[in-house]
């Protein structure tokens, strides 16, 4: 660790299922931390107890994040080793960790990455689908018409999408994924690293047949196949030129590029789609 008196705010990558999984320098920054920032004080206990590390713990989770995010600051302001941790994996993705990161950027106060596990990343290599290129979704909105827009957008993206679910909303976010992007293929990742690991290669119509009669149990990441592969699949002969427009006015391209994507997905001249837009509402 620095020896200029400077302090320093560490985000350290933990394991995210299995103990192991944990770098070398990551054990040496958080014995030599004069503080660690924890997402879940009790959960990160136990890996401490496990490589016997004892510091002082300061909570930092998504409800108390604009109040300890100034005091975390001033500790590395001051000169002190702070070390953060998230419940597992990379801090800063899809947890509070970000706005720490902005917070000290703004402050003027020294940042550095000490790499490892995540779980996006991690569930990626897995899914068995192109990891060529990817995007990061996270957790869709808890709101379902938030949800469902937010599917919709997804509807032309052609790379790869990574996406976080909990559990008790893996079969709504399933259902409106089928219902909005058809049947494309996709993976279910769970439990990665840990006893009950699983990688589940199907497509949507088959996990939403899969998940009716089980309870879905465990952290999950989802991985979704992206447009150009799938849309060859899809059958658009079974839905009107007019509601095929919609789906794309409703992702959000206008109406130009509406009729050349239904053109080139049904495989017809743009003249052919375009009558069908003109009466038809852009958001
Ligand atoms: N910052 C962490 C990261 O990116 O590695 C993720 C934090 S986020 C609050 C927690 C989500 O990560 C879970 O809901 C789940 O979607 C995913 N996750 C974490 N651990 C996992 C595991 N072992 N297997 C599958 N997914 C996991």
């Amino acid at each position: 660790m620095s020896d200029t008196g400077k302090g320093c705010l560490y985000l350290c990558a933990t394991p995210i299922g299995n103990l192991e999984d944990i770098t070398l320098r990551c054990l040496r920054i958080l014995k030599e931390a004069d503080y660690i920032a924890a997402e879940d004080t009790r959960h990160t206990l136990k890996l401490l107890n496990h490589y016997g590390i004892s510091k002082p713990l300061i909570s930092y989770h998504e409800h108390n994040r604009r109040e300890k995010g100034a005091d975390i600051i001033a500790l590395v302001k001051q000169g002190n080793q702070v070390a953060l941790v998230s419940d597992a994996g990379m801090p800063a993705i899809s947890d509070p960790g970000a706005d720490l990161v902005q917070l000290a950027y703004e402050a003027g106060a020294d940042v550095t990455i000490v790499p490892g596990p995540s779980a996006a990343l991690s569930a990626l290599a897995v899914s068995t689908l192109s990891t060529e290129r990817f995007i990061f979704e996270g957790f869709l909105p808890r709101d379902k018409k938030q949800r469902q827009a937010r599917i919709r957008g997804l509807q032309t993206e052609e790379r790869t999408v990574i996406l976080y679910e909990a559990p008790h909303r893996l079969t709504s976010l399933l259902r409106d994924m089928l219902d909005i992007l058809g049947n494309r293929r996709i993976s279910i990742v769970r439990e990665l690293t840990k006893i009950y690991e699983e990688v589940l290669p199907m497509t949507l119509q088959e996990a939403v047949d899969y998940y009716l009669n089980r309870t879905p149990k465990g952290e999950f990441v989802v991985i979704l196949e992206g447009m150009r592969q799938s849309s060859q699949k899809r059958d658009f002969s079974r839905i009107s030129i007019e509601d095929h427009l919609k789906e794309y006015l409703a992702a959000g391209l206008n109406k130009k590029e509406a009729v050349k994507q239904v053109a080139k997905d049904r495989n017809i001249p743009k003249s052919q789609v375009y009558p069908f837009s003109i009466g038809l509402d852009t958001n």
